[in-house]
């Protein structure tokens, strides 16, 4: 078969290898049907990550069709479609059973030097019986394919954060993995997310991916660290003003939307000034008390 292979930083080709066989009673083969590019690999081709060029194939982002499963695996059968986590999972050890596969003690990594990647015609997939999952009819492959790596990375920030109904919710990056993290947080009800990043472009697609929600805007061309103190200010005077109900400093704090308007403010919050210092960003209708804690859910991408 044909695989995208790394031959060292900024060489990647696509050669024939061998292809991958059942090996262990839970393996699956994967027909691949699409594949997406991680900046995880970002990292091997530029060379941040220093990895041996011994033509690996990469990739750990997929969706396929199951070819062939091996003797222990009754939950997939070859036709199946497939989406499967960028780390294989054995479903049994402590962190599985604790909702923490990645930590799996025997998780092996798609597409690092060990494991074959998934931007090649098959896979195989260890553990696939718990590392897979089937994919809806109608769901296209460009949607479920984000299910496996950076929709799963972000809501899990936003899970593990605690976000509760009402918070303050900052998001440090606003590439894939943070735009993803911000759709999941406002999924908790906070009152409002912070998308932060040094990229305008970015933010301007984090204002695009939920247009109906409330993404507030932080600076934009700051280093990510002085935003983060900014952010942190910002969130703070933001705790006094709703001790404060006459101050305004939400005014001063996001980029107002063209589409927020008074009327934008919803009965939920019923005081005239608390309305006026919280118009520059549209709040979802919800009945929810102030701010009880800020929450930081950091992405790496
Ligand atoms: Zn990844
Ligand atoms: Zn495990």
């Amino acid at each position: 078969m044909k695989a995208v292979t790394f031959q060292g930083p900024f060489k990647l080709e696509v050669k024939d290898v061998p292809d991958p066989t059942i090996q262990e009673p839970n393996d699956i083969i994967l027909k691949v049907t699409t594949a997406g590019i991680c900046g995880s690999d970002v990292h091997a081709y530029d060379g941040r990550m220093t990895l041996p060029p011994t033509g690996w194939s990469m990739g750990h982002e997929y969706i396929g069709e199951v070819v062939e499963v091996g003797p222990g695996v009754t939950n997939f059968k070859p036709g199946d479609r497939a989406v499967g986590s960028f780390v294989a999972s054995c479903g049994d050890c402590y962190y599985c059973q604790t909702g923490w596969p990645s930590q799996c003690e025997k998780q092996q990594f798609f597409g690092f030097i060990l494991l074959g990647g998934a931007q090649a015609e098959y896979l195989r997939v260890p553990n696939g019986h718990y590392t897979l999952e089937k994919v809806p009819d109608g769901l296209s492959d460009e949607k479920a394919v984000f299910t496996g790596d950076i929709l799963s990375t972000g809501y899990f920030c936003a899970d593990r954060g605690e976000i509760k109904p009402g918070d303050v919710v900052a998001v440090v990056g606003s590439g894939p993995v943070g735009l993803f993290a911000q759709m999941s947080a406002l999924m908790f009800e906070p009152k409002v997310v912070l998308a932060i990043d040094s990229m305008p472009e970015r933010l301007e697609m984090s204002s695009a991916s939920a247009p109906s929600l409330s993404i507030c805007r932080a600076s934009t061309r700051s280093r990510p660290s002085r935003n983060i103190r900014k952010a942190e200010a910002r969130m703070s005077s933001w705790k006094q003003s709703e001790s404060s109900p006459h101050s305004s400093p939400a005014s001063s704090m996001c980029a107002p939307r063209a589409r927020s308007a008074p009327s934008a403010c919803t009965p939920s919050l019923n005081s005239p000034s608390r309305c006026s210092s919280l118009s520059s960003a549209t709040f979802r209708s919800r009945s929810v008390s102030a701010p009880s804690s800020a929450t930081w859910a950091s992405s790496s991408a």
